[in-house]
């Protein structure tokens, strides 16, 4: 967290020892090399591009690790993005249109469908305006589709070449 340098340090430590997958594609456990502490980490790429972390004790990690029970800090998209909003700020996007935002404004009303257009305007750090749009945008599943296909390639191919794609 932070642009200090402290976090690619520390993140160069960091290996994955074990993926949530499924619908929470952003949180992992990840543990330190050097000193062996374990690390509840949410890779936030398309609203903060941040990696936002929480220190685990054994006894937690090892039920993540064995059990499969997940501390709920980061657990929801929302969650990830409140956190995210308290503690830096949001990436400006060149094209108000893009798949980042529109994705995003998707997940989160599937996660709470009631979701208002200016909780996700807070959330996303845009206006009222802007996050009404992507609303709309968000409905057009066809469209979407295709777009999220296609994006999915240049991030295979390119690997960070996503943390640039829509963005300043
Ligand atoms: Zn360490």
């Amino acid at each position: 967290m932070g642009g200090d340098g402290l976090d690619e340090k520390l993140l160069a430590t960091l290996e994955s020892v074990k993926k949530h997958g499924g619908v929470q594609w952003w949180l992992y456990l990840g543990r330190c090399r050097v000193c062996r502490q374990d690390w509840l980490v949410a890779q936030e790429e398309r609203i903060y591009d941040e990696h936002f972390l929480q220190r685990l004790n054994p006894h937690e990690a090892e039920r993540v690790i064995v059990q499969g029970i997940w501390p709920d800090t980061f657990i929801s998209y929302e969650r990830v993005l409140r956190i995210g909003q308290s503690l830096t700020n949001p990436c400006r996007f060149l094209d108000p249109r893009a798949v980042s935002l529109i994705s995003t404004v998707e997940d989160l009303r599937k996660e709470r469908p009631e979701i208002s257009a200016a909780e996700i305007a807070d959330l996303l750090g845009i206006g009222v305006n802007h996050s009404t749009k992507l609303m709309a945008a968000s409905g057009a599943e066809a469209d979407q589709n295709v777009w999220r296909r296609a994006f999915t390639v240049v991030k295979a191919a390119h690997g960070y070449a996503a943390k640039l794609f829509g963005r300043k």
